[in-house]
């Protein structure tokens, strides 16, 4: 482990001050019927351009079309994932830019084509997300499949879909005549955009002869939020793959810019170099980044979700009761602190009945709606450990019997070569099927998407997450319980270090040493804190369900968070004096 990096300054050179911000995400979760996204990241992404909307920032995104979509998720009866693919037509939600741009992939010539979907904020102000597309006659059998798999396919594959998605992004831009004045790359996949940036620059003229102020004009122009702590989890390539992909030029001019590690070409370190401001998704997050890439300042700017789009019907009604404004301004959230009990119970009780019918619906189990239930979905990753509430099957019986009964919610997928996340999900299916008996009810539930998530979030009791410190860069699915008033049971990593105020927003899984002794807090948790108070009268409950929505709602929202992009990030000279802004925003 290399030594913490004291957070550095960033270099204030002049930003620019208007023009548009374009956004950059490989997954885009759009609307609930176009496949475009995978999990947490493109989550993010979306509910980041919805709350840009609704705050009218002059925004416009850039994604892949994914015309074959993320794949759906089936588990037969011993717990084994099956993929089907969803294929889905751009045209029934978008409309077709008659802009065509190239780029160049291997030897070939490659035509790139945008679909625009408008998204509308809530006070009429569009974001228009550009979904770009090969699927065009005059591109080969093979380029025309470029954007079709959302994370589908080996890293030869990958890497043509960056070009596409980074380079094809940043000309498409000039393509639609958009002045883009800021290049926001959500994650290392857009990093290519850089290059072509570049390329521009240099006019045409060879990139050998780029010099450190033309490296500093692109700089100017981009900004970076990196996503992941785990090394593995940056994108890489070979300098093979980069040479026969890429081109010789535009290798050599990146392995003398410093963008290569270890031999591979890092994603990461590419955005990096070329970004004026990066930052990691949560306090904790951007001070690991630090730790891993100690040449480069790195602030953080904590995730958030978009509160009308994940408060259940329910919920929103009982805030327009009380709180009218709360949509316009997520701050007034902390008005909830005042909500009556009685209105907080009732519209919690709705949610979980309605997510209790859908389980019903997809499984014939009927659950029983006083019956404490925790919520646990997420994607399957060896390091969220969706298995570790079975280490002691008898504690974990013995409490559900304490508790008067005890359900449990789970639902992920697995990507479709993790073997190991796979067999984790086999693992839970199997002691569900083991334990499960009159008081104890565990049920995995198929295809985790964003219906089924809003669900989950908004109807279970108690939200549980047990990543392994410090591989959760932030984690938002607990954020979407605490804006229902659910609290979360869960490891202090990610955002769960700043929202966790023990018996007021939830509860505190403690550090352990291994699994086992994380297991026993977590069990400790459930046996002294959780389960008693849920035998007390129901008021109480409530309480703790007001101060989370209160405390967490108002702050881990998409509301906050792009407002804090757009003074710290996009457009920052413009509200305060550079010199004012030049300490880092906190000491690690
Ligand atoms: C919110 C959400 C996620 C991200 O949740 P994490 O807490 O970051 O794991 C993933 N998938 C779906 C469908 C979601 O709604």
């Amino acid at each position: 482990m290399m030594q913490p990096a004291v957070p550095k300054p960033f270099s204030y050179e002049t930003f620019p001050t208007s023009g548009l911000v374009a956004y950059f995400s490989m997954e885009i979760a759009i609307h609930p019927a176009m496949p475009t996204y995978a999990g947490g990241l493109g989550m993010l992404a979306g509910d980041t351009l919805r709350s840009a909307a609704d705050l009218g920032v002059p925004l416009v995104a850039f994604t892949l079309a994914h015309r074959k979509g993320y794949f759906q998720q089936h588990l037969n009866g011993s717990g084994e994932q099956s993929e089907d693919i969803q294929p889905w037509n751009p045209a029934d939600f978008c409309a077709e830019e008659s802009a065509r741009i190239t780029v160049s992939v291997e030897d070939r010539v490659v035509t790139v084509r945008a679909w625009r979907y408008e998204l509308q904020g809530r006070y009429g102000h569009v974001v228009p997300i550009y979904l770009l597309d090969t699927d065009l006659d005059g591109n080969s059998g093979w380029d025309r499949g470029l954007t079709d798999h959302l994370y589908g396919g080996d890293t030869n594959y990958r890497l043509q879909q960056e070009i596409v998605l980074g380079m094809g992004g940043a000309r498409m831009a000039n393509a639609l005549g958009l002045n883009v004045n800021v290049h926001h790359m959500n994650e290392g996949h857009a990093a290519l955009l850089t290059l072509a940036l570049l390329e521009s620059q240099m006019s045409g003229g060879p990139l050998a002869a780029a010099t450190e102020a033309d490296i500093a004009q692109v700089r100017r122009k981009c900004v970076f939020t990196t996503h992941t702590p785990v090394p593995a989890g940056h994108d890489r390539f070979s300098t093979e793959q980069t040479i026969r992909i890429l081109g010789g030029e535009r290798t050599a001019r990146l392995e003398r810019l410093g963008c290569f590690r270890d031999g591979l070409l890092n994603m990461t370190l590419l955005a990096l170099r070329f970004s004026r401001y990066a930052n990691g998704v949560a306090l904790q997050h951007g001070k690991v980044s630090r730790t891993m890439f100690p040449e480069f300042p790195i602030d953080s700017i904590t995730n958030g979700v978009h509160a009308p789009t994940w408060v259940s019907e329910p919920v929103q009604q009982m805030l327009d009761a009380h709180i009218p404004a709360w949509r316009r301004d997520n701050l007034y959230l902390r008005n909830a602190i005042d909500l009556p009990e009685q209105d907080v119970l009732k519209a919690h009780a709705r949610a979980k009945e309605d997510l209790l019918a859908e389980v019903a619906t997809r499984t014939g189990l009927v659950l029983n709606p006083r019956v404490l239930t925790l919520g646990f979905a997420r994607r399957a990753a060896t390091y969220k450990r969706a298995s570790l509430l079975f280490t002691d099957p008898e504690r974990l019986l013995k409490i559900a019997t304490d508790a008067g009964g005890l359900q449990i919610l789970y639902a992920g997928k697995a990507h479709p070569q993790d073997a190991p996340g796979k067999a984790l999900i086999h693992t839970v299916i199997e002691a569900a099927g083991k334990l499960s008996n009159d008081k104890l009810r565990i049920v995995y539930l198929e295809d985790y998407n964003w219906d089924l998530g809003a669900l989950l979030t908004a109807g279970v009791d108690v939200w549980v997450n047990t990543p392994r410190r410090p591989y959760e860069a932030s984690g938002t699915s607990g954020m979407k319980a605490a804006l229902n008033g659910v609290p979360s049971l869960s490891i202090l990593d990610g955002w769960w270090i700043e929202g966790c105020i023990e018996n007021v927003t939830g509860w505190a899984i403690e550090d352990g040493a291994n699994d086992a002794e994380e297991a026993g807090s977590l069990y400790h948790k459930l046996e002294t804190a959780i389960v008693p108070l849920y035998l007390q009268p129901a008021e109480k409950w409530a309480r703790v369900m007001r101060t989370t929505l209160a405390f967490n709602g108002s702050y881990f929202n998409t509301n906050r968070m792009v407002k804090q992009y757009t003074r710290n990030a996009y457009y920052p000279v413009k509200l305060i004096e550079p010199a004012k802004v030049e300490e880092a925003a906190f000491a690690d």
